[in-house]
């Protein structure tokens, strides 16, 4: 059976990619990086929760330390979840996690939503690419794979709703609430996803 590294971090592009890689019969080793980002624990439930449903554990990577980085810290109102560089050190680290587990690919969970915002560069098609030249140097043969990437998140939803996916369990908000905020950039995006899917959102929002 294929063996597959997924960066998991319990929202919806992650998740539904899960159920597509399982779907395949691809074996899964979820990765869950914890940067000290505000959304950690929140989304650390929502992994564990999910992957307990499926019998599967998930490797936890922690890098709490790093919340000296976050934007808050610096002051930045605009952009103010913007973590530049994140993706290559994810990448990086599954990277690793693949040699050591002796699998050559890593799935992520881009998106075009963050296609649509000239701040997240690291979410690009060239990107990926670009990380391929630099993993391929290494000659160990292992490549990341980003599927969703340029796919409508309300297409996401869809894909996700006809394989299972438990939406009600995955988490997108970036304040790590106990409910959705229903404000935030990943709350509103999560929205207009159920919203354009015509599929019914079962999240609880605050607001
Ligand atoms: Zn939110």
């Amino acid at each position: 059976m294929a063996r597959a590294v997924l960066l998991f971090s319990g929202g919806i592009d992650s998740a539904v990619l899960l159920y597509m890689l399982l779907s395949k019969g691809i074996r899964v080793y979820p990765l869950f990086v914890d940067y000290g980002h505000k959304a950690s624990k929140a989304e650390e439930k929502a992994v564990v929760t999910i992957l307990d449903m499926l019998k599967l554990s998930t490797k936890v990577i922690r890098l709490k330390e790093l919340r000296f980085l976050s934007p808050h810290v610096r002051g930045l109102k605009k952009n103010s979840f913007y973590y530049p560089y994140r993706n290559v050190l994810f990448i990086t680290l599954a990277a690793m996690y693949a040699y050591a587990l002796g699998s050559n690919s890593i799935f992520i969970g881009l998106s075009s939503t963050y296609l649509q915002r000239a701040s997240f560069p690291n979410a690009t098609e060239d990107f990926v690419s670009k990380m391929n030249e630099l993993l391929g140097m290494y000659g160990h043969g292992v490549k990341v794979y980003a599927p969703l990437i340029g796919v409508e998140k309300s297409v996401i939803v869809r894909i996700g709703n006809k394989l299972g996916v438990p939406f009600h369990l995955t988490y997108s908000c970036y304040y790590g609430g106990e409910v959705h905020c229903g404000k935030c950039p990943a709350c509103l995006n999560r929205k207009l996803a159920f919203r354009k899917a015509g599929i019914n959102d079962p999240t609880i929002y605050a607001k």
